[in-house]
């Protein structure tokens, strides 16, 4: 089945993480070994998994993380260099795309086209690079954005879709595991993403500041790795709210593969990986779609490697290849066919066919 993902920081591992991603996961796996401790954990992700997968069509990220105080020294300190950062990861993606394994999908032209291409594929293994992975460009986090009159830049670099916010105290609003809204450059960058097309991405808000970019950005939106508040209460996830807001707005909402966004009380670095399993993944999106009354507002936005590993991630999950499972998972829990296909990619393919009309 063909699959879209609506999340993965595909150039930071490469960048970052230095990751060869041209290599089966387990290559990587077996690379690592030779080094006292590698952050993130065993790898999951790369582009033969993806292919290998059917996962034809992804968001990626550019994600330069800020300096935070109470970490440790691992990120750049200027927004400055963070910008520097951003480019040289979207570097990676054009240098992929010129070696033909990924193709941008920056209009609904290339999408319809690409889209087309992998359906028509057959059953059986394909050969890397035919046809290409396809990828929209996200920004998580905004601290490359200089001002906010710079979303033109980005929308002009090929940017499509923004999350404002990302760990704690952004530049413009404020992320996970803090509190407020957004301040007036923000609130500026929200009206100049509305004129330029730029798409919102709401994961990572703070409560306060999505219900500020609810108020003041008016274009679609999705969350593209989120699951749901009232099932793992904590910031990181939406409330009942929220999510209602959401579908009122027409919008898609990823699932994310993360296991302590996924169970109650599950500690990274503690909790036993193996009480995590995707069916659990399939209670998120089922409680969305209950909210929802219809299966038109779920997709898959794994994060699979967004800072973790297989360590963190579903237990019956070993890599990304192995993400048509959730399709028999969601058959197995009642979703029909059609449901089935609209959660794996169709919900998301047909957000931005809307979106960019
Ligand atoms: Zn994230």
């Amino acid at each position: 089945m063909f699959i879209f993902d609506a999340h993965l920081d595909m150039a930071w591992n490469a960048t970052e993480w230095v990751r060869d991603l041209m290599l089966p996961a387990a290559k990587i796996r077996e690379f690592e070994q030779h080094y006292d401790k590698i952050i993130p954990g065993p790898c999951t992700v790369s582009w033969p998994e993806l292919h290998g997968g059917r996962v034809g069509l992804i968001i990626a990220t550019l994600l330069p993380r800020h300096h935070r105080k109470d970490k440790p020294l691992t990120f750049p300190q200027s927004r400055e260099a963070c910008y520097a950062m951003a480019h040289g990861q979207l570097a990676y993606y054009q240098a992929m795309t010129a070696r033909g394994v990924l193709r941008e999908i920056p209009d609904k032209a290339a999408l319809n086209q690409h889209v087309d291409e992998w359906l028509a594929l057959p059953a059986g293994d394909l050969p890397m690079g035919q046809p290409p992975i396809g990828f929209i460009l996200s920004m998580e986090g905004s601290t490359p954005i200089l001002y906010p009159e710079q979303i033109a830049d980005w929308y002009q670099a090929g940017l499509r879709l923004l999350g404002p916010a990302h760990y704690g105290p952004g530049p413009y609003c404020f992320g996970t595991g803090s509190e407020g809204g957004f301040n007036e450059d923000g609130k500026r960058m929200l009206r100049e993403m509305d004129r330029v097309g730029m798409l919102l991405d709401v994961t990572h808000l703070a409560d306060e500041s999505f219900w500020d970019a609810m108020k003041i950005y008016q274009g679609p939106c999705i969350a593209s790795h989120h699951n749901c508040r009232s099932l793992v209460p904590a910031d990181r996830q939406l409330t009942d709210e929220q999510i209602k807001e959401l579908i009122r707005r027409g919008s898609v909402i990823g699932a994310a593969f993360d296991n302590w966004m996924i169970r109650p009380g599950w500690k990274i670095g503690v909790s036993d990986p193996s009480t995590v399993q995707m069916t659990h993944i399939v209670d998120h999106i089922d409680h969305i779609c209950q909210l929802a009354g219809n299966a038109n507002h779920c997709g898959m936005g794994t994060d699979l490697d967004g800072g973790f590993g297989k360590e963190q991630s579903p237990s019956d999950l070993d890599t990304i290849a192995d993400l048509g499972k959730m399709a028999e998972l969601l058959a197995a829990r009642g979703y029909s066919t059609d449901d089935v296909e609209r959660i794996m990619w169709r919900n998301f393919v047909e957000f931005f066919r809307r979106a960019w009309k």
